[in-house]
């Protein structure tokens, strides 16, 4: 049976997926069954920072699935401690809870926040329009986008939802309800389009936080792990977080999530409270490890910001010829280009092409490439998205 066939009839047709098979990857390369290769500025829709099997990661995990695959978090694995360590070292020299997703760590980020407060009776968390933040139905009730709550409800209460980079309108919800507990956001919203806040709002959603005794939680399960050229997107953005959530990236591109939080937060969530069965696996915790040494070691974060450099001037340049182009943005391995028309017959026609993008939002091409991308590399990508937008 084809590949196509296999899907229509054994598969719950939950994805809009384009036709095309997928066999194999290598670095920022990927090909499909009839052996087309494609240039991948978008590879693991964001979690294949590294590229496609970096070798580093594929060497630690082969190395730790010899030795142990899975044991419950009623043990300790020596692994998993010194993940927690190398990612509290590199942020806010916080605690981590461990989970396989981007959606399952910001549950966790939910429990904790109401846990923390529930002795004061707080337990909204004000979240903002446009954000992504998962598809479980408390992470879902956080994102505040109607088109992915229909048919849905009821959702789960205690989510008050603001306009992204509205310091007043937060001000006000804060002073009008007493039950508010948190303020969580994406420092940059990715689903929603690559969207950059000012930084006065983020110090301002900090100082509002401390003045009224409420946690400030970051979504950086696309902005996180060195996505944005700092390890955190908060770290550029001068505004530190209370819990900040992690996935995506975080573990080389297999499957991992992680929640931090201050220590003083950590105890919380104590025992019995909440797990993941999962959560902080040997091979992930094997692959997160493997992530930050090569990152490290290859300097990958410079070539990011490099790399960045490159993608904003050749799109700029072309906005000066090309009317299609509203704005063009990003941060490290981000990448924003905002049209005035919807951008799905460009992602189409790039493919077609051998170049994998994505668009989001409607109109907003988005591009998350790996970190390890040559220069030769960013423009052979550059010339064909150009290309593409010239023909349109
Ligand atoms: C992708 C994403 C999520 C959801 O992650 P999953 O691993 O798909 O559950 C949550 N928040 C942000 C900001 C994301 O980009």
């Amino acid at each position: 049976m084809k590949t196509l066939d296999l899907f229509e009839k054994y598969v719950i047709p939950n994805y809009t997926r384009y036709p095309v098979t997928l066999v194999r990857g290598e670095g920022s390369y990927i090909w499909d069954e009839d052996g087309k290769r494609y240039l991948d500025f978008f590879p693991g829709w964001g979690c294949n920072l590294l590229g496609h099997c970096p070798p580093r990661v594929v060497e630690a995990v082969r190395k730790q699935l010899g030795e142990l695959i899975h044991i419950p978090n009623s043990w300790y694995s020596r692994v998993q401690g010194e993940w927690a360590q190398m990612l509290s070292e590199r942020s806010f020299g916080g605690k981590c809870f461990f989970c396989n997703s981007g959606t399952e760590a910001n549950e966790a980020a939910i429990k904790l926040i109401r846990l923390h407060y529930s002795s004061e009776k707080k337990y909204k968390i004000i979240t903002f329009e446009g954000g992504f933040h998962g598809r479980t139905m408390g992470s879902l009730s956080a994102t505040a986008q109607a088109k992915y709550h229909e048919g849905l409800g009821p959702l789960l209460p205690g989510f008050v939802y603001a306009p992204y980079n509205d310091l007043q309108a937060v001000k006000e919800i804060v002073e009008n309800d007493k039950e508010i507990a948190a303020i969580m956001l994406e420092p940059i919203q990715g689903e929603g389009g690559v969207r950059i806040p000012s930084e006065e709002f983020l110090k301002g959603l900090r100082t509002l936080c401390d003045q009224k005794g409420l946690l400030l939680h970051f979504d950086e399960v696309q902005t996180g792990c060195g996505r944005t050229g700092t390890w955190f997107a908060y770290q550029r953005l001068g505004v530190t977080p209370d819990t900040m959530s992690l996935a995506k990236a975080v573990s080389g591109g297999l499957a991992a999530g992680v929640l931090m939080c201050r220590s003083e937060l950590a105890t919380s969530l104590r025992p019995g409270m909440h797990a993941a069965t999962f959560g902080g696996n040997p091979i992930a915790a094997a692959g997160g490890i493997a992530t930050i040494q090569m990152i490290e070691e290859e300097n990958l974060l410079e070539n990011a910001n490099r790399n960045c450099e490159i993608f904003l001037q050749r799109f700029r340049e072309l906005q000066q010829t090309c009317d299609l182009i509203e704005d063009v943005r990003g941060r490290g391995a981000m990448i924003g280009i905002e049209l005035n028309m919807n951008g799905t017959e460009i992602v189409q026609r790039c493919m077609e092409r051998g170049l994998l993008i994505n668009c989001t939002h409607g109109t907003v091409l988005r591009l998350l490439p790996a970190a390890i991308l040559t220069e030769a590399e960013v423009h052979a990508g550059c010339d064909i998205l150009c290309d593409v937008l010239k023909s349109v």
